[in-house]
């Protein structure tokens, strides 16, 4: 069983399931002293995801420990199976991108 519950409305609070091929929005978070990164807040839209990552940044200001927290574009397979990696180090997992770079589909 595939698919992906994607946070969506008031702060991502209610639930939609998403089938394999579509994408979404996440919270990358990069862990600077072990270089390992990880995805979690998946969400429909960028402006939604820009907010998980705002809720992300102050959570983790008051940690002994800060992620650099970036929005990335992820489709829901790579999501999932990115779940369950653990302390990620791939150099060609999803990172965030400011321009919008044309990609066959
Ligand atoms: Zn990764």
């Amino acid at each position: 069983m595939g698919g992906l519950w994607v946070g969506v409305g008031w702060f991502g609070l209610a639930r939609r399931r998403l089938a394999d091929g579509a994408v979404v929005f996440a919270v990358r978070r990069d862990w600077p002293d072990w270089r390992t990164h990880e995805f979690v807040a998946p969400r429909l839209t960028q402006a939604e995801a820009e907010r998980a990552a705002e809720t992300e940044r102050a959570y983790w200001r008051r940690g002994p420990s800060r992620p650099a927290v970036s929005v990335v574009r992820i489709s829901v397979n790579d999501f999932r199976i990115h779940r369950d990696r653990r302390d990620c180090k791939a150099p060609d997992c999803a990172v965030a991108s400011t321009r919008r770079a044309p990609r066959p589909s």
